[in-house]
């Protein structure tokens, strides 16, 4: 039996996107082998893309439910992986793309798409870390695959006091690394402190160029989220034998480098992608993030707003002027 419910619809206004909260009928939800009461959404910087005016065609087609990410509970499920009451989370997999995402009541779902919530971790706190969170742990797992330990010597977050930076600060911070945290804000700087963060860092410092080809060594390994000629910085003072995960751009999409501090260091650059990325690494950085987040700092950088309240925040997050993390309320 179909019912109504809450969703933020984005539509086709004459050649514009229009956002909405509407009624949806349930019946009107995509196909799907599981549906997902959602209990929370939340706020990425691609969520931000999608929501000020689909910029860099984030939406492929119109109407969309945006929301990248969701977690929820099943109440319906033809899989025999899922049954109803199980709280799952959803990352990535087209969500806001191709597929309706996570900023309604419900979404019907692929259930190969699904991952169960691991313990200790309730849907709020799974939202809280959402894909930005997800990726963060994407990054220190393929450092962590390149030997980069907490023993290599400092590590470098970039885009410090965003989403994945926050959680990439406190991840390595737990684990033991000695983390320098780079950030644009002197706001921040107690914030990033206080996450753990050894060391801080202008991001002025990072945007100049030596104009050499390599600097002196600083730093074992990097997590960088912003791109652009910053990331370029990165690898020209990336010790020997270390790495750099990289999965944002918000400093621009070119990187000005050269192939001397690949080859005369035998340096590593590692790209994070989390939409696609293969199921098991996906349950191992769930797994983790339930053992290595220090569930107190989660919530220390974790702000809610109701769903309504997502639009006039999208674009704050672009202009780099949210931190930490933003749950989105679907039923407030
Ligand atoms: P946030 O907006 O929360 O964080 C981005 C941070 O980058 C800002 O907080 C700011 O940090 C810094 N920043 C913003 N603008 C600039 C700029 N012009 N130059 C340099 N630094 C800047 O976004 P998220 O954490 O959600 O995402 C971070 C990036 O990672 C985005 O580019 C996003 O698209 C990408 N991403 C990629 C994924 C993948 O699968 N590859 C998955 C998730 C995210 P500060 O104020 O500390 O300087």
């Amino acid at each position: 039996m179909s019912k109504t419910l809450k969703a933020l619809l984005a539509t086709d206004d004459d050649g514009a996107v229009a956002y909405a909260i509407a009624d949806l009928d349930t019946g009107r939800l995509p196909e799907g082998d599981v549906t997902v009461e959602v209990a929370y959404s939340a706020l990425n910087y691609k969520d931000g893309l999608a929501l000020s005016g689909n910029k860099g065609r984030i939406m492929r087609s119109l109407p969309m439910v945006p929301g990248i990410d969701l977690a929820g509970t099943v109440v319906e499920s033809a899989s025999p992986d899922y049954k109803p009451g199980d709280s799952v989370v959803v990352n990535g997999w087209g969500l806001s793309e191709t597929a309706w995402g996570g900023y309604a009541q419900q979404a019907r779902l692929k259930s190969e798409w699904l991952v169960p919530i691991p313990e200790p971790l309730d849907t709020r706190q799974a939202m809280a870390i959402g894909t930005a969170g997800y990726t963060a742990m994407l990054s220190v797992l393929a450092l962590e695959h390149m030997d980069v330990g907490p023993g290599s010597g400092e590590v470098l977050v970039t885009g410090a006091a965003g989403g994945v930076g926050s959680v990439a600060v406190a991840v390595l911070a737990q684990l033991g690394y000695s983390v320098t945290a780079a950030t644009g804000r002197e706001g921040t700087h107690d914030y990033l402190r206080d996450l753990g963060a050894k060391s801080i860092i202008g991001r002025d410092e990072l945007e100049a160029d030596s104009g050499r080809p390599i600097d002196k060594p600083r730093w074992a390994g990097a997590v960088d989220t912003v791109g652009g000629a910053i990331l370029a910085h990165v690898l020209r003072a990336i010790q020997p034998r270390g790495a750099v995960a990289m999965c944002g751009n918000a400093a621009g999409l070119d990187v000005p480098t050269s192939v001397l501090p690949f080859i005369l260091r035998g340096i590593t650059l590692l790209g994070i992608d989390s939409v696609y990325c293969p199921r098991e690494r996906r349950l191992e950085a769930w797994r983790r993030l339930a053992t290595d987040l220090p569930l107190d700092k989660l919530e220390a950088m974790t702000t809610a707003v109701p769903l309504a309240g997502v639009l006039g925040l999208a674009k704050e997050i672009l202009k780099g002027r949210v931190r930490g993390r933003v749950v989105v309320d679907v039923n407030a």
